[in-house]
Parts: structure tokens; C-alpha cells; sequence
């Protein structure tokens, strides 16, 4: 169930068909004390090779895939992938949402790792384009509705994760279809062009430190295509790791342990990991 396609099973596992029936969920969780944990598409996450102990939820039934509009707001229900909103809004002719085309993630997702692209100088995260965003509290099951700047959002981080992120509200504008379609084009030619899609994998696996490319860094300590198990770095993306066979966690985060050691003795530079890891 996520991307990389390594890690255990779930000792739980639900797809609430609806809202009242995953508050009931976390409520019945909460009292049992069983822990919880919610999957987007899976694209940003490690499983380690064991059951993974309490619930994981995925709110992918057709009610969390909801897109709704008014007129250049489009309300985005956390299970919607980040394409199908793209799509919604080039149909809709609304601009701004473009450069998450490709990101293999859903609304849920995107908005606890804020995620988001470098567009030459420019930094684009789905924070410019949010206004608000529904979510469960795990306090008292109760729906809490957060403004975009109570979200804590920084780089492919947000104060999210503390939550049980339902739907948000974006702000868009108002655009010429073929424009749209010309930046969507553009957008996905350039992922194709720099990312390794060949095998299995997570994304980038480093967060950029500031002012530099993990992949760089990586790269020049001479770590494309370093082997561990069945794990890889990619040539194409040295950020990129690839389970090429069967790989285990372990491999990947032993091949995660190489580059922070290479990258901290050659550059002083400690690479803090983006994905999650699930233990
Ligand atoms: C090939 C590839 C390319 C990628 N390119 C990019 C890129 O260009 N830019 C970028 O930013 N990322 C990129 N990613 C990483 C990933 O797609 C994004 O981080 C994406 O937003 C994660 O969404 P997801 O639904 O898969 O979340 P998951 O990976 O399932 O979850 C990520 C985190 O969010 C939490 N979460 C998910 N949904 C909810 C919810 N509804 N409520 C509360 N918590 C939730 C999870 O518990 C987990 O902590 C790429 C990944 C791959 C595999």
C-alpha cells in the first residue's frame, strides 16, 4: 500500500466509508487505547518489515475523493490524489494548482508534508494555495476548522500531522484553459526529466538543506548506485532510493545512514530525512 512497496502489515486497517463513521472510528480506537494512524496514498512513507502495531486508516472511499467548487474555490477532501485535482481545476479553468501535477500523493498527504516543487528560483508548496483545512481532533473527535496560517507550515513540514486532515479549502484563480494545459505539460516533462520513476520508491528521500541539493551532495560523494540488499541509490536522482528487489526497510535505511555519514564527513552537513518512517 505505499509506493516504495517494502513493510509489514497493519495489525488494523479500515476505509471509513464516511465522516460519521470514522469519528466513530477514532472515538472506539481512543477509548480502546489502540493507536492511529492515517495513510494517504502511501508516497511519502518507510514501513519497517513487521506488523505495525494499532489502526491505520486510509480515507480513500468515493466520499473522501470529494471536489467541490465555487467559483475559483475548490474544496479538496483528503482522499483526492493530487492529479485528479489538477485535472478538476484545468476542467474548471481555474489556475494555480498546476505544479502538483505528478506528485503521486493525495490532498491529506500533500498538506501534512507541504508539499510542493522547485520551479527555477521559485518555491511553489500547496501552502500558497490553501486557505483552510478541515480536521478531526484525536482530542474530542470534534471537527476543528484551522486557517492556512495556524497550520505551521514550513518546508514539506506542517503542524498536521497531529491531526486527522478531512478536506481543504484552496484559493485559486481564474485562468485560460490551454495555458493551464501548457504549465500541466511542462510540469510533468520536468518530473519526468530529473525523477527516477523505474522502480519503486518514496520521492526524495532527504529534505534540501538550506541553500543546497540533498541529491547533490549526495552525488558528489560518489554514492549513485550504491547497493544495500535490495535497495538502490538511483543514478538518475541521488535522492531518489529504489527498491530494485524485494528490498527490505532495513536496506533502505542503511543506504539512508551511508549518505548522512558521507554528506556529514565531507560537507558538516546533516541531511534530515523527509519521508516517514513507521515503525
Ligand atoms: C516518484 C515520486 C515523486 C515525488 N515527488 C514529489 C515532489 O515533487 N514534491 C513533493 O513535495 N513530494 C513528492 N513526493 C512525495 C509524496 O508524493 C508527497 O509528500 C505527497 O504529498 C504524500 O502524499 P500521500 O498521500 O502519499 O501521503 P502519505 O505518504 O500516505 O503520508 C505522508 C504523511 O502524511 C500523513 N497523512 C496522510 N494523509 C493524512 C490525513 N488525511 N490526515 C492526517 N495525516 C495524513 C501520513 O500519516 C504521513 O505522516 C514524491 C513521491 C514519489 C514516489
Amino acid at each position: 500500500m505505499t509506493t516504495f512497496r517494502i513493510g509489514g502489515t497493519a495489525q488494523f486497517f479500515a476505509r471509513p466509508p464516511d465522516l460519521e463513521q470514522l469519528i466513530k472510528l477514532v472515538w472506539v480506537a481512543q477509548k480502546k487505547g489502540i493507536d492511529v494512524r492515517i495513510l494517504g496514498a502511501g508516497s511519502n512513507i518507510l514501513v519497517e518489515d513487521k506488523i505495525i502495531k494499532g489502526l491505520v486508516i486510509q480515507l480513500s472511499s468515493p466520499f473522501f475523493q470529494t471536489l467541490q467548487i465555487s467559483d475559483d474555490k475548490v474544496i479538496a477532501y483528503a482522499g483526492v490524489y493530487l492529479n485528479k485535482l489538477v485535472h478538476f481545476c484545468l476542467r474548471h479553468s481555474l489556475t494555480g494548482a498546476e505544479f502538483l501535477s505528478g506528485i503521486p500523493g493525495t490532498i491529506g498527504g500533500a498538506l501534512v508534508m507541504n508539499a510542493g516543487i522547485r520551479d527555477g528560483n521559485i518555491t511553489r508548496q500547496i501552502s500558497d494555495i490553501v486557505e483552510c483545512i478541515w480536521v478531526i481532533d484525536y482530542n474530542n473527535g470534534r471537527i476543528k476548522l484551522i486557517l492556512a496560517q495556524e497550520a505551521g507550515f514550513a518546508y514539506r513540514n506542517s503542524t498536521l500531522d497531529k491531526f486527522i486532515v478531512i478536506a481543504a479549502q484552496l484559493g485559486l484563480s481564474k485562468g485560460r484553459k490551454q495555458q493551464i494545459r501548457n504549465k500541466i505539460k511542462k510540469y510533468i516533462l520536468r518530473r519526468r526529466d530529473t525523477q527516477d520513476w523505474s522502480y519503486p520508491n518514496a520521492g526524495c528521500i532527504f529534505k534540501n538543506p538550506p541553500d543546497a541539493s540533498a541529491g547533490q551532495l549526495i552525488d558528489s560523494c560518489g554514492l549513485k548506485g550504491a547497493i544495500y540488499g535490495g535497495a538502490q541509490i538511483s543514478f538518475r536522482h541521488a535522492n531518489f532510493i529504489l527498491n530494485k528487489e524485494k528490498a527490505k526497510c532495513s536496506d533502505v535505511l542503511n543506504l539512508m545512514r551511508l549518505a548522512q555519514r558521507c554528506v556529514m564527513k565531507k560537507y558538516g552537513i546533516s541531511l534530515e530525512p523527509e519521508i516517514k518512517i513507521w515503525k
